[in-house]
């Protein structure tokens, strides 16, 4: 049931981004299995998934033993500072970076590490006060700041807007997103060439194509409805 849903979703993401001339191979899926036990993960990446999202780092802690090396993870929940260094070891990516308390501990975790880390700055779009993330208006600020943690490689932005049935809902976030990273980009804050917007998740995730993601993130459609 995960292979075939994985196919579909891959179809679809095809779909929506050739629909909009976009490559699909530019779009990537980020197959976030958090609640779902090691097991769930192992048969994602036997049909070719390898890359998963994780929300809780003690979970993620507990899990990472029993996948595949080759697995991936981004990781994309509120971090609290005294668990940056166990989300930093686990992860390539950490999407949900949005205080300066946050990047400093995952600066001084990755210290003396082979790799750099790769980040997103998580922008509240909506202002949604039950939402992590920086203001829009703080973004360009809190780019600076972290500017010269020399571990860390800020890659783009990543969002999630207010929770809503309707995916139109979603578009003027998705778009305040994208206009925000190219203005941060035109201040020289963001990478020039490829910068990395992570915004859609199941019920939204082809608007967030249409609105030009380079990441999305999908739980339910892959794996079912979490307990
Ligand atoms: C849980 C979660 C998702 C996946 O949501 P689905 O609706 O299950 O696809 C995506 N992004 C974040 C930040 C999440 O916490």
């Amino acid at each position: 049931m995960i292979a075939d849903n994985l196919v579909r979703i891959r179809e679809e993401i095809a779909r929506a981004a050739t629909a909009c001339r976009r490559r699909p191979e530019d779009i990537q899926l980020v197959a976030v299995s958090k609640l779902f036990p090691a097991e769930v993960i192992c048969q994602a990446y036997q049909a070719g998934q390898h890359c998963f999202g994780e929300n809780y780092v003690q979970e993620l802690v507990g899990k990472r033993p029993e996948v595949p090396a080759g697995a991936e993870f981004h990781f994309i929940g509120q971090l609290q500072s005294n668990k940056a260094k166990l989300a930093a070891e686990c992860c390539t990516m950490v999407e949900s970076v949005d205080r300066l308390k946050l990047a400093q501990a995952l600066h001084r975790a990755m210290l003396g590490s082979a790799r750099q880390l790769e980040i997103l700055v998580q922008v509240n779009v909506g202002a949604d006060p039950r939402k992590a993330g920086v203001d829009p208006a703080g973004a360009a600020e809190f780019l600076r700041q972290i500017s010269g943690f020399e571990t860390l490689l800020v890659r783009g932005l990543m969002t999630m807007p207010p929770l809503t049935d309707d995916p139109e809902e979603s578009r003027p976030h998705f778009r305040h997103l994208r206009q925000l990273a190219e203005s941060l980009q035109q201040l020289g804050l963001l990478p020039a060439e490829r910068v990395e917007l992570s915004m859609g998740m199941s019920g939204d995730y082809r608007v967030a194509i249409e609105e030009g993601a380079t990441i999305i993130r999908i739980g339910t459609a892959i794996f079912g409805v979490r307990k």
